[in-house]
C-alpha cells in the first residue's frame, strides 16, 4: 500500500475528526435530571418538554391581558406547573388518543397526562415545546380534581397556553413558524393568535371555542363563566 503523504495526512486529520463530532441540534439549556424526583419520566422528548416549561417565565403584562379578558391562569409560571406534577405524582406517557385529532389528554382515573403517540421520538424542537404547552394545559385539568370541564375551564388553560407560547417565541424567535405538525399549527399557535387578537370582541376566539368546546357547559363551580364563555354558548 502507498504510504500516506504528509500533505494528505494534514487534510485527512480534520476530516476524520469532523466525522466524530456529534451532530449539532438547536442550542438549548442543559436538560434537568427529572429521574430523581419523577422516575417515570425517562423519555428524552418528555424530559426536554418538562425542562423547557420548568425554565419558562410568563410576562406579567401578558398575564394581565388574559386576566382582563376574564380568564384565571392555573399556573403563573412553568415551574409552578412542574412542581405540581411532581408533588401530585402525575404520570406522563405517549399513547393513541381515544378520539382522533386529540393532541393530549388528562385521565382523572389514572392521574396521567397522555400525549398523542405520533409525537413520540420527534426530532422537531417546536413539537417538544408544543408538548410542553400541552402538559401545562392538561396539568390545569389535573389541578381541580373533578374530572369535568367547561368552556370557562378550557378558556383559562388555553389562555395560559397563549401566554406560554408568547414566552417561547420571546425566548426562541421564529421556532414555530416552519412546523406543520398539527400540535403546533392547529394547536398552540392558533390560540396565541386568537387570545391576542386585536379585535376587542374576540369573535374568532368565540367561534373556535364554539366549534371545539360547544358541547360543554359555559362554566362550573370552580370556573364561573366570563362574558366570553357565555358568548360561546349563545
Ligand atoms: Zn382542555
Amino acid at each position: 500500500m502507498t504510504p500516506i503523504s504528509p500533505v494528505y495526512a494534514s487534510i485527512a486529520t480534520p476530516v476524520s475528526k469532523l466525522r466524530w463530532t456529534p451532530p449539532k441540534t438547536v442550542s438549548k439549556p442543559a436538560d434537568i435530571d427529572f429521574s430523581k424526583d419523577m422516575p417515570w419520566v425517562r423519555d428524552s422528548v418528555l424530559t426536554t418538554a418538562l425542562s423547557e416549561i420548568n425554565d419558562l417565565t410568563f410576562s406579567q403584562e401578558d398575564i394581565k391581558y388574559i386576566e382582563n379578558m376574564g380568564m384565571q391562569l392555573p399556573f403563573k409560571s412553568g415551574k409552578e406547573c412542574v412542581d405540581f406534577i411532581e408533588k401530585e405524582n402525575i404520570r406522563l406517557y405517549f399513547a393513541k388518543p381515544f378520539e382522533k385529532g386529540v393532541h393530549a389528554q388528562y385521565s382523572f382515573d389514572r392521574n396521567a397526562i397522555m400525549i398523542n403517540k405520533k409525537y413520540q421520538n420527534t426530532k422537531d424542537f417546536a413539537v417538544m415545546l408544543a408538548i410542553g404547552e400541552a402538559i401545562l394545559h392538561e396539568a390545569g385539568h389535573a389541578k381541580d380534581k373533578d374530572g369535568q370541564s367547561s368552556v370557562q375551564e378550557e378558556l383559562n388553560f388555553l389562555g395560559m397556553n397563549a401566554v406560554a407560547h408568547r414566552a417561547f417565541i420571546k425566548k426562541y424567535g421564529k421556532v414555530f413558524s416552519n412546523s406543520t405538525a398539527p400540535i403546533v399549527a392547529d394547536g398552540v399557535s392558533i390560540y396565541e393568535r386568537l387570545f391576542f387578537d386585536p379585535d376587542p370582541d374576540k369573535k374568532r376566539l368565540i367561534a373556535r371555542m364554539k366549534e371545539k368546546y360547544g358541547d360543554l357547559p359555559s362554566g362550573d363551580r370552580l370556573h364561573p363563566p366570563s362574558k366570553i364563555a357565555r358568548a360561546v354558548l349563545q
